[in-house]
């Protein structure tokens, strides 16, 4: 990442720029944004927090996002959710520059994700296909379940895994028998936010495990959807939490920014 940093500079005489909107003052999204402003510099990007207070009124929220539109030097533009109740999350998703959206979630990208064209796909399900890949798990033809059906984390997995060719059960709260569905799949993504909630009798000997939760559990430590003491010893792969997914996300932010700065560059736009 680095490196492709460094010649992205040496080339258009700027490094690749990441902005990210924080408005509020929740603190679980100030150490989120403060990690991604810390990596992004740790790789050589420039990485700029903009701070509004959560008093700030949907109008002003825009004019920012639309400020980093229209300014050449900005590459990626994420606004940290949540935004405050006054704000429309879904204005804010379709405002921002499909070719700066480096969190993937505006229509345009969703749409081309789902039509297999080039676009900006969302950090957390690139971080899971990317673990997939680097194990050298084979997916053509194989039985894929994704538990949870978020615009964030479960849908684009679930296109991502099509695309490779696997075939895709898409679960939520809702699925019936959830447990035996999960026992078919050869791989199980858990997307769903619920400590532990994937347990040894769920997963089919030999299965690729990938634990996307991001839980608390009764002693208040960090931990995933799925049992992993538990679990363990039956996958032929798992992902732990903390430490399996999320690091990937960051990494996959900063990919989709230099991504997003090649790709304007390569339109005329953003060259210093
Ligand atoms: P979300 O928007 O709350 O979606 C949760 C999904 O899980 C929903 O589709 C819901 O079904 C489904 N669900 C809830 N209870 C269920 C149950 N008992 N059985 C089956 N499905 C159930 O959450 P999200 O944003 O996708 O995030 C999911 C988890 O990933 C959270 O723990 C979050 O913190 C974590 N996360 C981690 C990262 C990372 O970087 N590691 C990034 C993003 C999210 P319905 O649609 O039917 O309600």
């Amino acid at each position: 990442m680095a490196a492709g940093v460094a010649e992205f500079r040496a080339k258009h005489g700027r490094a690749p720029g990441l902005h990210v909107i924080l408005a509020g003052d929740d603190p679980a999204s100030a150490v989120y944004v403060r990690n991604k402003e810390v990596a992004a510099d740790k790789v050589g990007m420039v990485g700029q927090v903009h701070r509004l207070p959560a008093s700030v009124s949907e109008e002003e929220l825009l004019a920012r996002v639309r400020d980093l539109n229209a300014a050449p030097e900005v590459d990626g533009i994420l606004v940290q959710f949540p935004v405050p109740a006054q704000v429309s999350q879904g204005r804010v998703l379709t405002t921002i520059a499909p070719e700066k959206d480096v969190d993937g979630l505006h229509a345009i990208n969703v749409g081309k994700l789902w039509s297999g064209l080039p676009g900006l796909v969302p950090c957390t399900p690139r971080g899971v296909m990317r673990l997939l890949e680097e194990s050298g798990i084979e997916l053509a033809g194989k039985r894929a379940i994704v538990i949870g059906r978020s615009n964030l984390v479960g849908k684009p997995v679930a296109a991502l895994l099509l695309a490779k060719n696997c075939t895709v059960t898409l679960a939520h709260s809702r699925t019936e028998e959830l447990p035996a569905r999960c026992r078919e799949a050869d791989i199980v993504i858990a997307a769903v936010g619920k400590a532990k909630l994937v347990g040894p009798d769920w997963i089919r000997p030999g299965a690729t495990v990938i634990d996307v939760g991001m839980n608390r559990d009764e002693a208040g430590r960090l931990c995933g959807d799925v049992d992993f003491a538990a679990v363990e010893p039956i996958a032929g792969a798992i992902t732990p939490v903390p430490g399996g997914v999320g690091p990937m996300t960051i990494a996959m932010l900063l990919d989709n920014t230099l991504q997003a700065a090649r790709a304007r560059v390569a339109s005329g736009a953003g060259e210093s």
